[in-house]
């Protein structure tokens, strides 16, 4: 604390006796005397005993405490390098601290969460709120004229994500109709219902993908949140507001941007209601319960650049109304729930001999609906604020192929990019882009796995060929890929045996 007794006060003596007097007063508590001469009275500094015109806007604290940024940062400057631990560890000092502070005028302080006040930027920036406009003043943000119709959201999709014909179609739809409700405001008496999403399919098939190319070409901020980390408020976890502060942080603190930005919360369906379970199911069907309000528009206290509540940091109100949340999931079993209920629709009558046909169905998913849902463990409710369901299917090998070099930022164009800059030109042939396909579908987790493989085999290369200027061009081969062979390499000039230390890679890939 010996840091603010030294502060330099000498500039605002004269001040402080003023505000000192003006203080008392406000310090008498709530009147309504008082509350009529609000206007001629400013904050004063907890700490410091500066007036608000001198230090500029100050932090609100419970309990009508007000303090000032300069002594805000100097605290938490203060405690951030304070060995708290130890100190919080030492029972002695413990002891000694609270003899000290009885008495003194102190605030009670409550400990404050360190690790969310020391985020990348520190807290000066974090606690930056930019100010909602008055509601006099309130237009229309986005104009229904910018927002682009479904067929070009689908169109730049295109560009980004290989197949999922029937879900960028879907999106696209849903996310206009969304936004134009947003653009409107209410349309005469026919409030249009929010288009929040549920989307069903396996791992790596591009489901969160979708949603951040969605988010980047519409240039609206989107939070990203795990449903599994989510528990009721109150028990351990985030709770479930708290994917409303990560739009706000995605949103750079400003509240009006993240009131139409998107949320999107994964892994929707490890919250499904647990079954034979006789204890509180604090991180299921709660959470569900907890999601309700949030998916069809409520008002949400959220901490400013923090992402938990607690005495130090500011809060700013944001209303989820025009904010779109689209829940996503691999809901594993849920084919079988499906198949059940068509096997039983056709045992009756004539088609019974038809029972087994939907298990070699591929695309069985796409059939779902909100009655299996239900039966999966969603609670109908939830299932009500999620309009729009639809499926992702799984990606097949010619799939896998196309997402290694067609999107625009495929990742063999990104090595390709890499290498130009050295001047070297490195081709796949098709053959090694299978061979490569055929590995991620044995892994099981969809495009996840693309990468990993050509990082695995790419390290060689990226290591060996700027060794040698003389390479012009390298061509990836099935056999390179599988082990069996190496890479072709052309020398830029003279054509001739590879140079020695290239036979390295060919003995690795050999390995
Ligand atoms: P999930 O469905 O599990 O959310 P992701 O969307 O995270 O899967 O996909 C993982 C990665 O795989 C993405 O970052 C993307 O690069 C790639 N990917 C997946 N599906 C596609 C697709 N249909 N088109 C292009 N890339 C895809």
């Amino acid at each position: 604390m010996s840091d603010f007794d030294e502060r330099d006060h000498d500039e605002d003596k004269e001040e402080l006796e003023k505000t000192d007097g003006q203080d008392k007063e406000t310090d008498l508590g709530n009147t309504s005397s008082e509350d009529k001469k609000e206007g001629e009275y400013e904050d004063v500094c907890f700490i410091c005993r500066r007036p608000e015109s001198k230090t500029g806007k100050m932090f609100k604290l419970p309990n009508n405490i007000t303090v000032c940024n300069d002594c805000m940062h100097k605290t938490m400057d203060t405690v951030s390098q304070f060995d708290y631990q130890g100190m919080l560890n030492n029972p002695a000092f413990m002891d000694d601290l609270n003899k000290n502070m009885r008495g003194k005028g102190y605030p009670q302080i409550r400990f404050v969460n360190i690790a969310d006040l020391q985020g990348e930027g520190g807290i000066p920036n974090k606690q930056r709120v930019k100010k909602k406009k008055a509601k006099a003043s309130e237009e229309p943000v986005l104009d229904i004229r910018n927002i682009p119709p479904p067929h070009k959201i689908k169109a730049q999709l295109d560009d980004y994500v290989i197949g999922q014909e029937h879900a960028k179609k879907v999106i696209s739809v849903a996310v206009y109709n969304h936004y134009k409700r947003v653009a409107t405001g209410t349309m005469d008496d026919i409030e249009i219902e929010k288009s929040n999403m549920l989307m069903i399919g396996p791992t790596g098939c591009g489901k969160t993908y979708l949603v951040k190319t969605l988010a980047k070409l519409l240039d609206v901020p989107l939070a990203i949140a795990d449903a599994t980390s989510l528990t009721e408020a109150g028990y351990i976890g985030d709770d479930i507001e708290s994917v409303i502060s990560k739009l706000l942080a995605a949103a750079g603190n400003d509240a009006e941007k993240a009131e139409r930005g998107i949320v999107f919360i994964d892994e929707i369906d490890k919250i499904a209601r647990k079954k034979n379970t006789t204890s509180r199911d604090v991180s299921g069907e709660s959470v569900q319960q907890g999601m309700l309000r949030l998916l069809e528009g409520a008002d949400v206290e959220v901490p400013v650049g923090a992402n938990s509540k607690n005495a130090m940091v500011p809060l700013t109100t944001i209303n989820t109304r025009n904010i779109l949340f689209i829940c996503g999931g691999a809901f594993p079993d849920l084919d079988e729930i499906i198949k059940q209920r068509l096997k039983k629709q056709t045992s009756i009558g004539f088609n019974a001999e038809l029972k087994d046909k939907f298990d070699k169905e591929k695309n069985i998913l796409s059939k779902v609906t909100v009655e299996d849902l239900k039966k999966f463990g969603m609670i109908p409710e939830f299932l009500g604020r999620l309009p729009v369901i639809y499926t992702l299917a799984a990606l097949d090998k010619p799939m896998l192929v196309k997402i290694l070099k067609e999107p625009k930022n495929a990742i063999l164009k990104q090595y390709q990019k890499l290498l130009e800059l050295d001047e070297v030109k490195l081709e796949f042939d098709e053959g090694a882009l299978e061979a490569i396909a055929e590995k991620a579908m044995k892994k099981d987790t969809g495009a996840r796995a693309l990468r990993a493989i050509i990082e695995d085999f790419m390290l060689d290369i990226m290591y060996e060929i700027p060794k040698d200027d003389n390479i012009g061009r390298v061509v990836i081969t099935r056999e390179y890929i599988e082990g069996t062979g190496g890479p072709v390499i052309d020398i830029r000039s003279v054509s001739g045996e590879n140079p020695d230390h290239l036979k390295v890679i060919e003995d690795k890939a050999q390995d």
